[in-house]
């Protein structure tokens, strides 16, 4: 097989997603998740070739399940070239992709009270990838990394400056490797340079988060110290009172541990309806009569509406909204409805090209004569192996 191959790992606490991406080939070799891992259910199911496979390994932790998906990734793979690992959080310390040197290794550390559900598992895939390919290089992409371009007025919060000053805290911003490839891809399919373009990008998955892009640049985004802040999302709240946490505690004896949880894995789309964190379900229950699913809707729309425009402030001029992620490349109705809530910026959609751009088909859904909308599917794993293949090339 010509071109290098990069394997992609993307931990999560009792998962892996991985993929197996050619440079030369639009479709990956490769694409799994291992699911409940470090409980008797761990199992993993990828494709190759079109067709699926499983297997189950009971009991097995981040180590052993990557033992067992490695000769199965190397035997379709012929030869590896490189690990390309996604990182969440990297602080101030890292401003773009980087080999996995014991000195960025501890910086993750450093940042794992930062991203708690994130980092500790990221660290684990990485420990168990360099035990099993010492030989390989090792990079890591960083989610924090592209919004490390923001200003200090759109970065600091207005508290005590030591706060910042000792314990770093500050807004990073999330989702960067997908805000990167989008932004990038936007200004390809719009035909404008990438230096000069301005873009407000929404990043509607599970987890929510839209930026100002600017000449390729982050400029502000909505998450901010950790991904809880600014949209509303699957089971996060998204922006809330601050006053909010210290009420629930002091009223209802709420712990800490207690708050984090409702407002990370209770609140959202959940919390809203009640019934699901998944958008698909909540728009068949909306459509059905569902008066709650239909209010998660509204509060996620005019929410989305409402950050974008506030990110507006961060650009010079508008040359486009850029959706993405499941909801985002999907949700004809979400689109719909967030732009009916701007209707300062004389955004108008064409009905037609609306409903096409679903399912992996992007292209332009803005009416002609009005501000321009597109959807761009994002590839995360793609823009991995591209940022892993730069770095080994630049050494
Ligand atoms: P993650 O952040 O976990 O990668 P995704 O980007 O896959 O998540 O997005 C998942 C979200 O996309 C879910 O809320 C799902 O319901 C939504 N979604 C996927 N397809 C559709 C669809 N056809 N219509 C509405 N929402 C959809």
């Amino acid at each position: 097989m010509s071109g290098r191959n990069v394997l992609v790992i993307n931990s999560g606490s009792s998962s892996i997603k991985f993929a197996l991406v050619n440079e030369d080939q639009d479709e990956f070799i490769i694409e799994g998740l291992a699911e409940r891992i470090g409980s008797p259910e761990a199992e993993v199911t990828w494709k190759q070739n079109g067709e699926k496979k499983h297997l189950s390994f009971p009991n097995a932790d981040h180590s052993e399940a990557l033992a067992q998906i490695l000769p199965y990734v190397q035997e379709a793979a012929g030869h590896l070239d490189a690990i390309g690992h996604r990182v969440v959080h990297g602080g101030s310390q890292v401003h773009k992709a980087c080999h996995l040197t014991p000195e960025v290794v501890s910086i993750i550390e450093q940042n794992a009270s930062l991203a708690p559900l994130h980092n500790p598992p990221g660290l684990m895939g990485i420990e168990a990838a360099q035990k099993l390919y010492p030989e390989l290089p090792h990079v890591g992409v960083f989610d924090t990394a592209f919004h490390q371009t923001m200003p200090d007025y759109a970065y600091r919060y207005a508290i005590p400056e030591e706060l910042y000053t000792e314990h770093g805290i500050r807004r990073y911003g999330f989702h960067g490797t997908s805000h990167l490839y989008v932004s990038r891809k936007g200004a390809e399919m719009a035909g404008k340079p990438v230096n000069d373009s301005c873009w407000l990008v929404a990043h509607l998955g599970n987890g929510c988060s839209a930026t100002a892009v600017v000449n390729g640049e982050s400029r502000d985004t909505t998450m901010g110290l950790t991904p809880l802040e600014g949209l509303v999302m699957g089971t996060r709240s998204g922006d809330v009172d601050p006053s909010l946490q210290i009420h629930l505690h002091r009223t209802f004896g709420y712990s800490a541990q207690c708050v984090e949880t409702l407002l990370t894995k209770k609140s959202g789309l959940l919390g809203v309806s009640g019934l699901s964190n998944d958008m698909r379900t909540l728009i068949e229950a909306s459509e059905q009569g569902n008066e709650k699913a239909a209010l998660a809707i509204e509060i996620f729309c005019y929410r989305l509406a409402k950050s974008l425009a506030a990110l507006s402030c961060a650009l010079p001029r508008l040359d486009g909204l850029l959706f993405t992620g499941g909801i985002g490349e999907n949700a004809t109705l979400i689109r719909k409805k967030t732009l009916d809530h701007m209707r300062i910026f004389n955004f108008k959609l064409d009905d037609a090209a609306n409903q096409a751009c679903t399912r992996g088909t992007g292209g332009t859904i803005s009416a002609e004569g009005h501000p321009l909308v597109l959807v761009v599917p994002t590839n995360e794993e793609r823009q991995i192996a591209n940022e892993t293949l730069a770095v080994v090339d630049a050494n």
